[in-house]
């Protein structure tokens, strides 16, 4: 038995209604994810992409730096896909020195 089917049990068990439940919980996330995107939209993102992967790269704290760029990578698969391939790339280049 995985995590989610336990979760799921014990959520039944307090909850009658786990489904009205649900629907609650996904939508206060979605508005959270909407909240934090207007924050830092993916357009402005990527200027700061760059120095954020670099900084990563050479050890340096980025998370601390610019923990707003770091809380977007959380929420928005579409920059966080864009990040990984950066980081994949500054990765084989400083390798190569
Ligand atoms: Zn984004």
């Amino acid at each position: 038995m995985n995590i989610k089917t336990i979760f799921q049990r014990i959520k039944q068990r307090f909850h009658p209604t786990p489904a009205l439940q649900d629907e609650v919980v996904v939508r206060f996330f979605k508005l959270l994810e909407k909240v934090r995107k207007e924050d830092l939209p993916c357009d402005k993102m990527y200027t700061q992409l760059d120095e954020f992967v670099e900084r990563e790269v050479k050890a340096q704290d980025a998370t601390k730096l610019m923990p707003l760029i770091q809380e977007h990578l959380d929420c928005c698969s579409d920059c966080h896909e864009e990040y990984e391939a950066l980081l994949d790339v500054l990765k084989h280049t400083e390798n190569d020195k």
